[in-house]
């Protein structure tokens, strides 16, 4: 079950996942509309530009979320920040239902690109500028703020969505360990500029985000550097994983659910030494999937006969 999480208040749950708004928006919200007073003849407005910026983030969140449980992954929960959403996916570790799930949040900002360019034209169509000066600049400053985080967002700097894009599909050809390597290293030459730029301008915001993404990828590359020890461990014959077709490793890899002892299951056809308890499912650790030990003793079988 999702559990709530630190510092964020629950706001509701639609089609089985959790949306979270953190404490901290509502300090930066507060500071926004205020900076930006002036540029409406209320600030009511200001506030819909704000509540405007917060759908979108949402919408395009729940992008990421459905796409992932499209193609089978787990995601049950979108916290909203300060500095944009994070929508928990856990996809299936393949490179095609990875890039779907990444590609879908980006997706949904260009698929409102045209309705709200129609918008826009509409308005103006319809005199906005000069009857309704404050909805017409609202309406343009919506477009604006979906164009902005398209851009941001589509820029091939691990972790944004467009970095990890380019991993999903290098995966393809590099495997998973290396091409997640090659964005996560890509990813930290951009970031050095994004702080370089911060810096420049003076840019405090630019600044949070750029260090909250060198975090994220500093533990990317840290995961693709075990990523690939693990690639390189000894391989059991006789088993196949039917889901990625790939070996189990020797080892102690799995863990009892019972007592907690861990232990190659493989060699012991899925019974746990200590207590005896026998397992009907042994879960892959390349990809996750789980599958009965007839599976992935059937897979072994028809994958060497190809
Ligand atoms: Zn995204
Ligand atoms: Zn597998
Ligand atoms: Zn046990």
């Amino acid at each position: 079950m999702p559990t709530a999480r630190q510092g964020s208040i629950r706001l509701f749950r639609f089609s089985g996942i959790d949306v979270f708004l953190h404490w901290s928006w509502f300090l930066v919200a507060a500071y926004e509309i205020q900076t930006r007073k002036g540029t409406y003849s209320s600030v009511t407005w200001n506030v819909l530009e704000y509540l405007a910026l917060f759908l979108i983030v949402m919408v395009h969140e729940f992008g990421h979320a459905l796409a992932c449980r499209q193609v089978g992954g787990r995601a049950n929960q979108i916290v909203l920040w300060p500095l944009g959403g994070v929508a928990y996916v856990d996809p299936p570790q393949r490179p095609g239902a990875t890039l779907w799930s990444i590609a879908a949040g980006p997706l949904v900002n260009v698929v409102l690109m045209p309705i709200l360019f129609l918008a826009v034209m509409i308005g103006r169509s319809w005199g906005w500028p000069q009857t309704m000066p404050d909805l017409y600049q609202l309406v343009r400053a919506i477009f604006y703020i979906n164009l902005g985080l398209l851009i941001f967002n589509i820029l091939p700097i691990y972790p944004l969505d467009g970095g990890q894009i380019l991993r999903s599909l290098l995966w393809f050809v590099l495997g998973r360990a290396r091409s997640l390597m090659v964005a996560t290293i890509l990813g930290l030459i951009g970031i050095v500029g994004f702080i370089g730029l911060a810096m420049w301008r003076q840019d405090v915001w630019l600044g949070a985000i750029a260090l909250f993404m060198l975090m994220s990828c500093w533990g990317g590359l840290k995961h693709a550097l075990a990523l690939s020890r693990f690639a390189k461990l000894p391989r059991r014959e006789g088993f196949a994983c039917p889901t990625c077709k790939s070996a189990p490793p020797v080892g102690e890899y799995w863990k009892c659910g019972q007592c907690g002892q861990p232990f190659d299951t493989f060699q012991t056809a899925a019974v746990c030494p200590r207590c005896r308890a026998q397992f009907a499912q042994t879960k892959c650790i390349d990809c996750g999937a789980s599958h009965s030990m007839n599976e992935w003793m059937a897979s072994s079988l028809t994958f060497s006969n190809v």
